[in-house]
């Protein structure tokens, strides 16, 4: 196993990651709420754990990875008062709860494929599991943890805390701010405590999705759901809990709270999250109109986008930053990307290619050195909380190297065969494997390149030079080298 260290929310610092179960690992991560279209700060999140799943499984851990569909109980405002998220949407449509929440699935999971994300391990949803909420609720009423007022059951903040608890831990909310902060909020007559948050809500009639419970008809409070699912299939104390920041405060608090008021253990050995995405600068919001959807990114078709961006240059993109900066959208910065993307599968494609001859040439100490250098550093970044950014800054190193050998500028023997095949073998893993990067095929942006390169053919051929000096230009115009295009051509020729 490798010496990764990950930055630990809970306890503010990088720890080595040392899994409670030797080889194995044990990961939840918060999921959507199937309301509407995920947007592209959910990608960056559920982006952030697939390159750490797949890292995990590649340095040879088992992973249990479970994310969760949230179909249930997630309100408007994300706190205790307000409509159910879905049961709106379904009024405002005139559909089912259910007909909202496999829409919105759907989508999840098809955007989520676009992204090549590797689907988890159990995807387990909230109305799947109301028995163990409502078994939780009850324990946590037996506990003296929680109390029931007017049909709903609140936790109760400060029981726990005279327990030698410390609701706030997670997010560092000092609970005097928190008091202050609540203290406008409507519907806290039924609270002992202004912090208290509910984990079974009473439902009023016209409410569309409730369920019976001892305490009548009712839902489970959001964060319920989270804490339920995780210990069911990952066990009381479980090895990492992801999420976006966003839900450090309640929910991954409320989370912990409930966790250990139900066992009487920390239910999370490291809190994981990744930052926001901001657009030109600024927050990404739909109220500030500034905020796109993956498939608009896809299509070009948003006001503040020039043009289309494929999937995998997003992903490129989004990688080039470690997870917890935050990450800004801009044309140039995606059209850089872009840029850089296409140079990477390029290599990819060569790479595969490339076969070791044996030779008698010197070897090229210095070279051979600094590939496997750069071999052990793209591991130092990724073993350095997931720094992608670095670790990616490794593979265009290795990049020069195939480009080398491909353009006949570096014979395979003057590095030896050893290394050849850890240059060709990593370089390909790294680009597909870990940072889960793969060749697009040819569509959209890319059929008007290969159209363009059938030209480039024939007008070679028929020896038109005007005419392919004007093709060239138009590549060079769309940020493609010569060399890269003679890549393009290459492949193309193959197909
Ligand atoms: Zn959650």
């Amino acid at each position: 196993m490798q010496n990764l260290k990950i930055y630990n929310t809970l306890t503010r610092q990088k720890e080595e990651f040392k899994s409670i179960t030797p080889n194995h690992v044990g990961m939840y991560v918060c999921g959507p709420t199937v309301y509407n279209n995920v947007h592209l700060g959910n990608v960056r999140t559920f982006m952030t754990f697939d390159v750490l799943y797949r890292y995990l499984t590649h340095i040879g851990y088992k992973v249990r990875y479970v994310r969760n569909i949230t179909d249930v109980g997630h309100l408007v405002g994300d706190g205790d008062e307000g409509e159910d998220k879905i049961g709106k949407m379904a009024k405002l449509e005139k559909l089912e709860p259910m007909e909202i929440v496999q829409r919105y699935t759907n989508d999840f999971h098809t955007v989520l494929e676009q992204f090549n994300f590797l689907p988890p391990s159990i995807e387990p949803t909230a109305t799947g599991h109301l028995i163990e909420q409502i078994e939780a609720v009850k324990t946590l009423i037996e506990k003296g943890l929680a109390y029931e007022s007017n049909g709903s059951v609140y936790f109760d903040i400060n029981k726990y805390n005279e327990g030698g608890h410390e609701y706030g831990k997670l997010s560092g909310r000092i609970l005097e701010d928190l008091l202050n902060e609540t203290r406008e909020l409507d519907g806290q007559a039924e609270k002992r405590n202004p912090l208290d948050f509910a984990i079974w809500k009473k439902a009023s009639p016209e409410h569309i999705m409730q369920w019976q419970s001892p305490w009548g008809m009712g839902f489970p409070g959001w964060h319920l759901e989270c804490t339920c699912m995780s210990t069911k299939y990952l066990g009381a104390q479980f090895d990492i809990h992801g999420g976006g920041m966003d839900l450090k405060f309640p929910h991954h608090e409320c989370e912990i709270a409930q966790g250990v008021g139900i066992t009487g253990k920390e239910p999370v050995k490291y809190w994981m999250h990744s930052n926001m995405l901001t657009v030109n600068g600024q927050k990404m919001s739909k109220s500030l109109g500034n905020s796109f959807l993956p498939a608009e990114l896809f299509a070009g078709s948003h006001a503040l986008l020039e043009q289309a961006y494929s999937p995998m240059t997003v992903r490129f993109f989004m990688l080039q930053s470690q997870y917890r900066s935050t990450l800004d959208f801009s044309n140039d910065a995606l059209k850089a990307a872009q840029k850089g993307f296409r140079r990477l599968t390029n290599g990819l494609r060569i790479a595969k290619t490339l076969t070791f001859e044996p030779a008698e040439v010197a070897t090229d100490e210095k070279k051979k050195q600094d590939i496997e250098k750069s071999i052990v550093a793209f591991y130092d970044a990724m073993n350095d909380d997931l720094n992608t950014a670095v670790a990616i800054a490794q593979l265009f190193n290795l990049l020069k190297y195939v480009n080398m050998i491909y353009m006949n500028q570096l014979q395979p023997a003057a590095i030896g065969e050893e290394t050849f095949n850890e240059l060709k073998d990593k370089f390909v893993l790294f680009i597909e494997g870990i940072l889960g990067l793969k060749e697009e095929k040819a569509e959209n942006s890319d059929a008007v390149l290969n159209g363009m390169l059938n030209l480039y053919r024939e007008y070679k051929a028929a020896q038109q030079y005007d005419k392919v000096d004007e093709i060239r230009s138009y590549f060079k115009a769309n940020g493609m080298s010569i060399k890269d295009m003679k890549h393009r051509i290459d492949w193309a020729w193959e197909e």
